[in-house]
This record gives C-alpha cells, sequence and structure tokens, in this order.
C-alpha cells in the first residue's frame, strides 16, 4: 500500500514513515531514559541556537537522517528539561508516555473536529469525557453535559478566561450583536492581587481595559478578602459603573493559595456576576477526597476551569473548561457561514465545538484525556497526586527543621515558598547557585515584598530521592 516516491514532491512512502516512526518512538524512549542526567536549565546565549540554523531554506528537501541528527546537534542544547524529574520550576508540563502516544494518534488521523459532522467522535468523546472529569473533581451535575452545562478542551487557562469572560461581558451588556458599542458605563471585573496575569489579559482581549480589572487584596494567607471585594463592588457601582466578572483562583501561582469560594459565591449572587473559578494547577488534587475542600463551592460558579497539561499527565496543550450554561458560551462565540452549514448543525442534536473557542478549526485533543483517563484509572492519578502531596510535607519538615530558612505561605498542597532568613540577596544566591549547578530548576516569587523560592513538586517522575537530593543542595548553598 505504499505510494511511490512523486517525481517532483519527496513525500515520505509509506514503509520509510513505518522505519522513521519506530526511530523516533526509540529516540524519544531514549530521552526519557536520560533526562534526569542533562542540566535541567538551557543555559546557552540568545541567538546561539539561530545561529545554528542557515539562514534561509533548503533549495531541494533533505533526507529525514539529516533532519534528525540536527535534533542532536541544534536543538538539544536549547532545551530546558521539563520532563526532568528534577523539575521544581514554575509548575509541571507533565507529558506521560501515554499522552505522548496518543498525540501521535491524534496527528496520525489528522482529523478536524471543528464541527461535529467533521468527525463526530473528535466530539462525541471530548463531552463524555469531559463529564468523566467533572465527576472525578466533584464540580457537581450542573457542568455536564447531560443538563444545561458541559466542558470544552480549549488550548490554555487563558483561553478560558477569555472565552467566559466575553460570554459574561455579552450577559451584560446588549448581547453579542453590539458588544460594547454604544455600551454606557464602565463594566468591571474582579480577581484578586494574586490571580494569574490572564485575567489581566483577558480583560484587554474582551476590550473593557485593563484598568477595569479590579485586584482585590488578601489576607495574611493570600486568599482574597471578600470584604474587600464587596467594598469594591459597592464603590464601582457607586461610581456609576457596572460590575460583571469575578474570577476566583484555587491554589495561585505565586503562592498556591485558595480563595474563599463559598464567601465570593455569596457576593457574585447577590450582585449577578459571572463567577469563574480558575483552579489551573490545583484542580487536579480536587480528585482526592482529602482536598476536596479546597474547592468546595466551585459547584455554583458559572465556569471552572483546571489544565490536565499541567500536572494531571496529559501533554500540553490541553485544559478543561466546564461552564453551567452552554447557552451563553455560544451565544458569544458561535458563527455560521453558509459553508458551514449541515444537517447536524440544523437538527440541534449535536455539539459543534467550533461554537465554545476562539479559533474555528480544532485537533482531536480528547484523544490524549481519553487515553490517559483510561490508562491511570482513577486510583493511579490518585496515588500520583498522594505521593507527591507526601514529598511535600516531607519538604516541609525538612526546611522547618532547618533554623536559616523560613516558610512563608501555607503549603497544604504540593508548593512550598520559602526563603533564607538572612533577607533576599541571600535568597537569590542561593536560587541562583542552584539553577546554575544544573541539578535543579526552581523559580521564584515575590511574597510581602519577600523573595522566596517556589519549590514546586509535580513532575510525573520525581521521586522522594529527587527532592531530598535537592532540599540537601539548597542546604550547601546556603552554608556557603
Ligand atoms: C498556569 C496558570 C494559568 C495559565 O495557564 P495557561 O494554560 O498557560 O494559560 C492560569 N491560572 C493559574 C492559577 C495558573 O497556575
Amino acid at each position: 500500500m505504499t505510494h511511490p516516491a512523486d517525481q517532483n514532491v519527496p513525500h515520505m512512502d509509506l514503509a520509510d514513515f513505518r522505519r522513521h516512526g519506530h526511530q523516533i518512538i526509540d529516540w524519544i524512549a531514549d530521552y526519557l531514559e536520560g533526562v534526569q542526567d542533562r542540566p535541567v536549565n538551557s543555559i546557552v546565549q540568545p541567538g546561539e541556537i539561530a545561529g545554528m540554523l542557515p539562514s534561509s531554506m533548503p533549495e531541494n528537501g533533505e533526507s529525514f537522517e539529516s533532519i534528525l541528527s540536527d535534533l542532536d546537534r541544534v536543538i538539544m542544547p536549547g532545551l530546558t528539561h521539563w520532563q526532568s524529574p528534577n523539575w521544581f520550576a514554575y509548575f509541571p508540563a507533565n507529558a506521560s508516555p501515554t499522552s505522548i502516544l496518543a498525540d501521535v494518534v491524534s496527528s496520525g488521523l489528522g482529523v478536524q473536529g471543528m464541527l461535529w459532522a467533521t468527525s463526530p467522535a473528535c466530539t462525541e468523546v471530548e463531552t463524555r469525557v469531559l463529564d468523566w472529569l467533572a465527576d472525578f473533581l466533584g464540580l457537581g451535575d450542573r457542568f455536564l453535559s447531560t443538563g444545561t452545562g458541559g466542558g470544552v478542551i480549549q488550548d490554555t487557562a487563558s483561553s478560558a478566561a477569555v472565552c467566559t469572560m466575553l460570554a459574561a461581558r455579552d450577559r451584560a451588556t446588549s448581547g453579542t450583536q453590539q458588544g460594547l458599542s454604544g455600551h454606557a458605563p464602565s463594566l468591571r471585573a474582579y480577581t484578586s492581587n494574586q490571580a494569574h496575569s490572564s485575567i489581566e489579559k483577558a480583560a484587554g482581549i474582551i476590550g473593557i481595559g485593563r484598568d477595569n480589572l479590579r485586584l482585590i487584596e488578601v489576607d495574611d494567607q493570600y486568599a482574597m478578602c471578600p470584604a474587600a471585594l464587596r467594598a469594591a463592588i459597592e464603590e464601582d457601582l457607586a461610581a456609576g459603573h457596572q460590575p460583571f466578572y469575578v474570577s476566583a483562583t484555587i491554589g495561585t501561582t505565586a503562592s498556591g493559595a485558595f480563595d474563599p469560594l463559598p464567601e465570593i459565591l455569596e457576593i457574585c449572587r447577590a450582585y449577578g456576576l459571572w463567577f469563574h473559578v480558575d483552579a489551573a494547577m490545583f484542580g487536579t488534587a480536587a480528585c482526592c477526597e482529602e482536598f476536596r475542600w479546597i474547592q468546595a463551592g466551585c459547584q455554583e460558579a458559572d465556569s471552572y476551569t483546571m489544565n490536565p497539561h499541567k500536572w494531571m499527565l496529559v501533554n500540553f496543550d490541553c485544559n478543561c473548561l466546564w461552564v453551567a450554561d452552554r447557552a451563553a458560551l455560544i451565544e458569544s462565540l458561535s458563527i455560521l457561514p453558509e459553508y458551514l452549514r449541515n444537517q447536524a448543525t440544523n437538527s440541534g442534536a449535536v455539539i459543534d465545538y467550533r461554537d465554545w473557542q476562539i479559533p474555528l478549526g480544532r485537533r482531536f485533543r480528547s484523544l490524549k484525556l481519553w487515553f490517559v483517563l483510561r490508562q491511570y484509572g482513577v486510583i493511579g492519578i490518585q496515588n500520583m497526586v498522594r505521593e507527591h502531596a507526601a514529598l511535600t510535607r516531607d519538604l516541609v519538615t525538612w526546611i522547618e527543621e532547618d533554623e536559616c530558612f523560613e516558610i512563608l505561605a501555607p503549603a497544604p498542597v504540593t508548593l512550598v515558598c520559602f526563603a533564607h532568613r538572612d533577607g533576599d540577596e541571600r535568597t537569590q544566591a542561593i536560587l541562583d547557585a542552584a539553577n546554575a549547578s544544573g541539578k535543579v530548576s526552581l523559580s521564584h516569587a515575590r511574597l510581602k515584598d519577600r523573595l522566596v523560592i517556589r519549590f514546586s513538586i509535580g513532575q510525573w517522575r520525581t521521586q522522594r530521592s529527587h527532592v531530598e537530593s535537592a532540599w540537601k543542595l539548597i542546604q550547601s548553598f546556603s552554608d556557603a
């Protein structure tokens, strides 16, 4: 069944595809086998990788072998190894082997699932798997596709913020067709001053202006103060503005703080505001009974989002967004040019996910979520969360036992923020030395105007020995 290579167009024939495919999987397996011995952070200088690339594309096609060999020569030196078990920076971006293979299948099928009709399985797997996940995370019935809600895969939590804020904007004004034109009062959105920057970006994108997002102050645990939220809303109403949207965070990016959802929910209800919950990283923890408390109240929100592409073993990109009222989202995002009309859409019996997102086209991303949820199962994912949480408790104990350091935020799940007691300069020196050693990757945050080292546990291959070595390394620099 192989196609003869065209004389003029050098398509890869299927025999070569098969051979190179095996080569590529072997190459990836070798990479994952050895990644823990590589320096975690790339140390190349700006322009160094570009300097190894020719300034124009090749005139005649090159052999696949020569491309493959340049992966090692050109690409590898310029990589920071997110799949290293010594990865403790930012949050994880777990690419489990299962998800890698599922993504290969998705690429191999090459389907475009913009409409139900353009590949029914692409839509129906997504709907079902997001219902599974809503159940697994305890999101409650309102977000299920069997009622008025439903879930959709977006590229990132940033897109989820834009889509929900847009739907909320249209609900609060005269709607999609008019948008903000002729709308007199300023629309006001609210989130805590610890919220992710994507909320601010969304405010700019949907046209209300970034200054109309108010950053609400937090308590000493970095969680939003409901009283301050209420006061800001009252102040805005008195000034003639129009409050419309609140985003609360389950696990802030800097320190992993949990906003008090029940109190915020009550305020949203009292003023009729759209309530969005951003659980990008720590939503995954809610699959375990003992961590359910972190999002108590999210079941009554208008929208909820989390990223399987962070902790939940699905390679980037895969964000899940659930809405309680899908009609509101679709109202803002649907568009139906003549060339997309089809019987299934007209019948109203199917979901067309292009109406739930910004782009038209979409690939078969639910495949990798489906593979991962099946291969790990409920128990497998819970076990991973529990292992990482246990490692975090160990790390907290070790830090507490060392009088040179102090922990500056609660660390109930898998993120520990700590600093040297001597102050920022000392903390910075330790962080720089640790990152320059090649043995770990750590990042930082500022909390109450102090520099802290963020030690985020959650890389899928991280074991106790990796956390222990990383901590000893940090201690060795503090003794220096
Ligand atoms: C990581 C993160 C985001 C942004 O995630 P993307 O999917 O990259 O847009 C948003 N909110 C929180 C709380 C995060 O931790």
